[in-house]
């Protein structure tokens, strides 16, 4: 599946920014080559405390160059 390549060239601008900064990875997720966006949750856990968790959220469309991103989300 191809899809458009702004969130890695976005990543090459992060990493030459910051030249201390060796290794971007950007928030694509590898399977679908889809940007997404991470929620913060709190979820309370079996001894009743608070854990902070991350959920993933897909994005239909490319966030900077506003392509639709191809294939299907199940
Ligand atoms: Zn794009």
């Amino acid at each position: 599946m191809k899809q458009c390549n702004c969130a890695n060239e976005a990543a090459k601008k992060v990493a030459a920014a910051y030249s201390s900064y060796k290794n971007v990875f950007p928030p694509v997720e590898l399977l679908s080559g889809r940007t997404y966006l991470n929620f913060t949750c709190e979820k309370v856990t079996k001894s009743g405390r608070m854990k902070q968790i991350e959920v993933p959220m897909l994005l239909t469309k490319c966030p900077f160059c506003g392509k639709k991103y191809e294939g299907d989300l199940e």
